[in-house]
């Protein structure tokens, strides 16, 4: 008789909380062959989103805040955070809670920050936020930020 293969890996889900650090899951943007660029280029003010319509940015030169770290980044993602995220209107009333969250990960280098913190970035409940985002379904790679994962 063959012993049961024991689960070698715990479960690394854990029942989110609005305590738990979120942030964007850029592998599941690869993993689910998403278009992150397009996605990016929604979230540009009104005269990037015309300048890049049909064309592509190059990558530039950013340094991590936290690190140091010089890295290169999409040039779509820099004209967000250099321009774009500084603008009134970057989040607003209208602007849907997995949307307004993603912008806040972008200009904030992808740091992860729970509901509570996010609620009080976005104006927005954090029961809210977390109902939306701690769901079956992933939007926008939005993801539990798991310690001492990436
Ligand atoms: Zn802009």
């Amino acid at each position: 008789m063959t012993t049961p293969v024991p689960a070698l890996k715990p479960s690394r889900f854990i029942k989110p909380t609005v305590d738990t650090p979120y942030h964007i899951d850029f592998d599941w943007w690869t993993k689910a062959s998403r278009d992150l660029r397009v996605y990016l280029k929604s979230h540009l003010c009104d005269v990037h989103r015309e300048m890049y319509a049909e064309a592509s940015a190059d990558p530039v030169d950013w340094v991590d805040a936290h690190t140091a770290e010089v890295k290169p980044i999409d040039g779509i993602l820099y004209e967000l955070r250099t321009h774009c995220s500084l603008q009134p209107d970057y989040i607003h009333d209208l602007t849907s809670v997995v949307d307004a969250v993603f912008r806040v990960f972008m200009v904030n280098d992808n740091q992860p920050m729970n509901p509570r913190e996010l609620g009080k970035r976005i104006g927005k409940d954090p029961e809210l936020i977390l109902r939306t985002i701690s769901g079956k379904t992933v939007y926008q790679g939005l993801r539990p930020a798991l310690e001492g994962a990436g």
